[in-house]
């Protein structure tokens, strides 16, 4: 297969001048393609060439933006089949589940901001004082810089681009160092629809590329999503010269699980969203609190049910799962398990181990009898991995979901819905589902609390993220 390695710099396709990164495939380990990072005069050349085109795409009108919205949501549909076997080879997804899952949904997020640039909401202008009129108007930043994950890199992309451009800004986008070849492809339609420099793409690492854009001081807004520690970076390179920062942190989802929820479906949906992605999702149900009544029903149940996920290849028939990203993710979760496996009370009811064999693939695994201080319980571990803990009290229920440095998703399920309406109302977090977990709709919107960070992904809030709000008064005298 022939990879699209070069970035997108002012509507040019050009090679990075810097170090040569190694792009795997996680499934066996086996080199795909090699690219060049970005230079750090490439990247100053990425942003001054956003800050040109910003003078006339900044002064486009919604509707002409929407138009072109429309027709690179029409080129990503047209090749989903190419840009969702990238990703699933770049990331060791199951293809199946990159074609139908994510493409639709990257698909949608274009239309809907295509919809959304053109029906922005505000304060109504009015004589606030006598004989002056005040309005209000949502403007454009200016050039927004956007950082993405590895877990789903042109979903990400999609989430950050879609709302910037939709509200008239321009981007520089770096996905991450480990899975480029997606947001590459799709550099190819960004340069075909898009005037010259509305939207760049660079490559490279973290600590070069990422932080260079990061301090840069023509970005206006710098937005991320990644981990904790990186959006610490990001903030200090942004308090330099006080950009804006919209910033998405990672999880660690609590599911409460009361005495009068429907078990089967409990464990139906844990065993299929604590481990999509093979756990790298910042909304995975991970830390289960199980009502004492059910708690040994539902560890079995779910052990039993995990046992049987089929892990595998892209294209291995019935494959449910993919390995983890890199080595040292496997590392990582290799660690979380086999420090809660040696703590008395843990038990760990099935997987827990490093598959062998090649590649980064981990068992999926399910850990009974954690308690709220262990730190299964209390970190993201961003793998395969659900941890199980017993509760009495309703009450302290609520309080050990809340007691965590995350705050990005949570759910809760009863039958009694005034009882999980109360309870939904109680937690810290960005999204609560009820009777249910994991279901994102690009209407609504998605985003943090506490460490999880705070700017919200998808829905109007985040088109107003990427927009400043200015006030215009008109003497009338
Ligand atoms: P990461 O923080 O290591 O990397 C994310 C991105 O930041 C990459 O592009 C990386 O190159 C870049 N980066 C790293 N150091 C940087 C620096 N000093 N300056 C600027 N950029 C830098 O995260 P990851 O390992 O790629 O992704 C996993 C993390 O992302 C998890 O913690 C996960 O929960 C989180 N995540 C959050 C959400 C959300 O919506 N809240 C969604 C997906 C992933």
């Amino acid at each position: 297969m022939k990879y699209q390695n070069k970035m997108l710099i002012n509507g040019l396709f050009v090679n990075g001048e810097g170090n040569e990164e190694n792009i795997l495939n996680p499934v066996n380990a086996e080199i795909l393609v090699q690219i060049k990072e970005a230079a750090l005069n490439q990247v100053r050349l990425a942003v001054d060439s956003a800050e040109d085109a910003f003078n006339s795409w900044g002064k486009t009108t919604p509707a002409e933006r929407s138009e072109l919205l429309l027709k690179l949501a029409d080129k990503i549909d047209q090749n989903s089949e190419t840009l969702a076997r990238l990703e699933s080879l770049n990331c060791g997804k199951p293809f199946q589940a990159a074609l139908e899952d994510e493409l639709p949904a990257i698909v949608d997020t274009f239309r809907f901001f295509a919809g959304a640039a053109r029906c922005m909401t505000g304060s109504a202008a009015n004589e606030y004082l006598p004989n002056f009129t005040s309005m209000i108007r949502r403007d454009p930043i200016g050039v927004v810089g956007s950082i993405t994950p590895w877990n789903y890199p042109l979903m990400m992309a999609a989430w950050k681009i879609a709302p910037a451009i939709a509200a008239g800004n321009t981007v520089v986008l770096k996905p991450s160092e480990m899975t480029p070849l997606s947001t590459l492809k799709a550099a190819e339609y960004f340069a075909e629809i898009f005037p010259p420099g509305v939207i760049n793409i660079i490559v490279g690492r973290g600590n070069t590329v990422g932080a260079a854009l990061a301090s840069h001081p023509k970005v206006r807004l710098i937005s991320l999503t990644g981990d904790i520690s990186t959006g610490k970076k990001v903030l200090q390179a942004a308090s330099d010269n006080l950009k804006k920062t919209h910033l998405e942190l990672g999880g660690k989802a609590p599911v409460i699980v009361f005495d009068d929820a429907d078990l089967k479906e409990v464990i139906e949906n844990v065993r299929t969203f604590g481990y999509y992605n093979a756990g790298q999702d910042c909304t995975a149900p991970c830390r289960i609190y199980a009502s004492s009544k059910i708690y040994e029903n539902l560890v079995a149940d779910l052990s039993s049910a995990v046992s049987n996920i089929k892990s595998g290849g892209q294209d291995e028939k019935g494959v449910e799962m993919g390995p983890l990203i890199s080595e040292r993710q496997q590392e990582r979760v290799a660690g979380f398990v086999k420090r809660a496996a040696e703590l008395n009370h843990i038990e760990i009811t099935t997987g827990g181990q490093i598959d062998k064999g090649t590649g980064f693939f981990f068992q999926p695994t399910v850990i009974a009898g954690a308690l709220q201080e262990d730190e299964i319980t209390q970190k993201e571990v961003f793998g395969p991995v659900v941890s199980v803990t017993r509760f009495t009290d309703p009450e302290q229920a609520i309080d050990w979901a809340n007691d965590s440095e995350y705050g990005l998703a949570s759910s809760v399920w009863s039958k009694d819905i005034a009882k999980a309406m109360k309870v939904s109302a109680r937690l810290q977090y960005g999204c609560t589902w009820i009777n249910t977990h994991f279901m994102l709709t690009t209407e609504m919107p998605h985003g943090g609390l506490k460490a999880s960070g705070y700017g919200k992904d998808m829905s109007v809030y985040a088109l107003e993220d990427y927009t400043v709000i200015r006030h215009v008064m008109i003497n009338l005298q």
